[in-house]
């Protein structure tokens, strides 16, 4: 073979490792802490817990030991601490740049898909900027404007039901990358502000049925990395099963991960470490 057939060689084999896809698919159980998994797999055993790599996440945010789950989602979107009720902003009223926008800006596919109600605070860290979660008026008009660019649905009925298809819509788009996905269950968090352990345990399924699919689809496309974790603790639940309170509590929760790069997720990390890891997976650095 000539030098210069090599380089061409070279080059092509380069050119096509440069343009492999990596896609992450981020699992969020709002609110569900390391006993919600534990009591809701004493009925049935759960998928999340047979996942190959576990570690544990530290929650606070910038003005508070216990966050919400806006401040929470926003150092998943954006990697900064934020005060409790923030969206998309830092402390500081600045917007942050979110890794949906991100992502979709350096040419991936993105999709956020929740069960939450249509301004909730999860998805809308992805997409919205306000200092208050409760700024229906300013997550509309943002959602309505990254709809545009990103596959948004929220709410959805059930989470289980939408992995299938919107997986198999994000991995197909033209021209992408890869793709950022995100999967919320949100209502594990709103039964457990009502302590009401059987409708949770409900809604943890649903969410541990959506993680086995997410994991089926990594598991016939290596080059993906599946994130299963939650905001906060919500109700205080206690390892036999009984709450005791109504809010949210600041414990560590747990991650599970599962794929290429689920190593990354080993240990105790601080929320705004997962940020910067997906950044490291899906473009190479995590510096912005
Ligand atoms: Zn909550």
């Amino acid at each position: 073979m000539s030098f210069k057939s090599t380089l061409v060689l070279g080059t092509l084999l380069f050119a096509s490792l440069a343009a492999k896809a990596d896609n992450v698919i981020l699992m969020i159980g709002d609110g569900m802490g390391p006993n919600h998994l534990k009591c809701a797999g004493i009925d049935k055993p759960l998928y999340i817990p047979t996942l190959p790599v576990k570690g544990w996440v530290i929650t606070k945010s910038a003005d508070s030991e216990i966050t919400d789950s806006a401040a929470s989602a926003t150092a998943y979107s954006c990697g900064y601490k934020t005060n409790n009720k923030y969206l998309g902003k830092l402390p500081d009223g600045k917007n942050c740049l979110t890794i949906a926008e991100e992502a979709e800006r350096k040419g991936f596919a993105v999709g956020i898909y929740s069960t939450d109600y249509s301004t909730g605070a999860t998805p809308s860290a992805f997409y919205a900027h306000t200092q208050s979660r409760y700024d229906s008026k300013t997550i509309k008009s943002d959602k309505e404007k990254a709809g545009k660019k990103m596959d948004i649905a929220v709410p959805v009925k059930h989470i289980s039901d939408e992995v299938k298809p919107r997986l198999k819509k994000l991995s197909h788009m033209p021209d992408k990358k890869g793709f950022f996905a995100l999967f919320e269950g949100a209502k594990i968090d709103t039964k457990s502000h009502k302590n009401d352990l059987e409708g949770m345990k409900k809604e943890l399924y649903d969410f541990d049925y959506a993680v086995m699919k997410a994991v089926n689809f990594a598991y016939s496309h290596p080059d993906t990395t599946v994130i299963v974790l939650a905001d906060h603790e919500t109700g205080g639940l206690t390892d036999s099963c009984s709450y005791t309170r109504k809010g949210h509590t600041g414990q560590n929760i747990q991650v599970h991960a599962y794929g290429q790069h689920a190593n990354l997720f080993k240990g105790v990390q601080d929320n705004t470490d997962i940020n910067k890891k997906i950044r490291t997976i899906l473009f190479g650095s995590s510096k912005k």
